[in-house]
């Protein structure tokens, strides 16, 4: 079975080129100059169209215990609704509890993903447990092709970790060569400004934000490129959404030290008065970190050109407003965090082309190729090129949309994007070979999706 896209531009993080794209099962066969001849059993027509490689978002919550309830996206529905949105990978995070193994955790994830994704997916591991045991079962994990920790500087009794816990973590990712990735904001500092503001009967979800400062977002990530500066231990900042935080990390790789981040396309298209929305309604922005005032936005599109900021995931991580946010009416700090977004990464960063924010090219780097090389997936993913995986997205610059609860995809009651216009819409998507998403609507379906054992971080010399 082949298939030819042809009339496109073909857009790769190095270089857009006019060439037809040749598909033969699961893999790209060719790249052909425009004008060649070639047979191929189906043809789509990219005329005016990019041709990208499928996007890949790295931080994903689906199906995620959090706050007594769960994140409403399944691994079916989420992984649908970012097919329909350009993305053919999400890496998700298992979920390690108090007291139980990190390889009792992969195997419950993988049974809850398993024949249940309609893209190819990974996983990173939260650790929330370290000891001797946990330690040594890092070396498991990665042998079963899960290679990146997250831990967490905030939730004090929940995901907390010590700087000392997080140090022995980091001397294990130093000893095998994984990567560390850090929750920072200093959750002690935090639930103390927490607990002041219930205390004085400020109960609305602004409260979220105020009482998680952006100086406090700073602080924790400097203390983690210091620890991992100590150790030699690789770092990936999750959900920067502070200058504060960026001037660090920023830094730390003008040092040369191997510190990463990504942000997140709520932190550069929302801010805090979306959470100051009255009548309870920010409550559907709430996220950790919050939404920050709108002068770090700028900050955040100029890390992003100049590379302090590596990529952009969306942490999607949906809660519908009807009964889950609203377990928090009356105690901002019982609205369930995290926000839906894995539909519209894509479309979302693409404006950041329209507006003369990024090149095209970056647009493609930080959305796909980028992720491809931090979390090991490349040249499998993240590149058009003869040999990689057929995960390709004909994308229309031109066409418009505007992003609504009726009509996206995600199994949630609201958008945090309601009413936006975009510039850009997706034409057609194919993973590894399969058209999933055209005009006619969706053709994936669960158990397409592969689970992919990732190497190394390809940015570590
Ligand atoms: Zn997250």
């Amino acid at each position: 079975m082949s298939t030819l896209i042809r009339g496109g531009t073909v857009v790769n993080a190095t270089g857009a080129v006019a060439a037809d794209v040749l598909v033969q099962g699961e893999k790209i066969a060719a790249l052909v100059a425009p004008g060649f001849e070639v047979q191929a059993d189906t043809v789509i027509d990219a005329t005016g169209k990019y041709v990208i490689p499928g996007g890949i978002d790295g931080h994903t919550h689906m199906e995620m215990p959090f706050g007594g309830t769960s994140s409403v996206d399944t691994f079916e529905t989420g992984t649908t609704a970012a097919a329909w949105g350009g993305t053919t990978t999400i890496i998700d995070f298992a979920v390690q509890a108090k007291g139980t193994s990190l390889l009792s955790t992969l195997d419950k994830w993988h049974s809850k993903a398993d024949g249940n994704c309609a893209v190819d997916y990974g996983f990173h591991m939260i650790v929330s447990d370290v000891n001797d045991t946990s330690l040594k079962e890092m070396e498991s994990c990665i042998d079963a092709g899960v290679n990146t920790f997250k831990m967490f500087m905030a939730y004090p009794g929940v995901f907390y970790a010590t700087d000392g816990e997080i140090l022995r973590a980091m001397q294990k990712a130093r000893e095998t060569g994984a990567t560390i990735m850090m929750h920072a904001e200093n959750g002690i500092a935090i639930d103390q400004l927490v607990a002041q503001a219930l205390a004085n009967g400020k109960t609305d979800p602004v409260q979220h934000g105020l009482t998680r400062p952006p100086e406090l977002e700073g602080e924790a990530t400097s203390r983690a490129i210091a620890l991992a500066k100590v150790t030699g231990s690789p770092l990936y900042i999750v959900h920067l959404s502070a200058s504060h935080a960026l001037d660090a990390v920023t830094k730390a790789r003008d040092t040369g030290q191997n510190v990463f981040a990504e942000t997140c396309p709520q932190y550069l298209f929302l801010s805090l008065e979306d959470l100051a929305k009255p009548d309870f309604e920010g409550a559907k922005y709430v996220a950790s970190p919050p939404l920050r005032p709108k002068e770090h936005q700028t900050e955040l599109w100029r890390g992003l050109r100049t590379n302090d900021l590596s990529l952009v995931s969306t942490d999607h991580c949906p809660f519908c407003f009807k009964d889950q946010k609203e377990l928090g009416r009356g105690d901002f700090s019982k609205i369930p965090n995290g926000m839906p977004g894995v539909e519209h990464r894509m479309d979302l960063l693409h404006q950041g082309v329209v507006r003369g924010e990024l090149s095209l090219e970056r647009w493609v780097e930080i959305s796909s190729t980028t992720p491809a090389r931090m979390f090991g997936l490349y040249p499998r993913k993240g590149v058009i090129a003869p040999g990689a995986d057929a995960d390709i997205v004909v994308y229309d610059p031109t066409a418009e949309q505007t992003l609504s609860a009726a009509t996206h995809h995600m199994n949630v009651d609201y958008s945090a994007y309601e009413g936006m216009e975009l510039t850009g819409k997706v034409d057609t998507v194919l993973s590894r070979g399969k058209v999933v998403v055209d005009g006619d609507g969706f053709h994936g379906g669960a158990g397409h999706g592969r689970f992919l054992g990732r190497d190394l971080n390809q940015y570590l010399v």
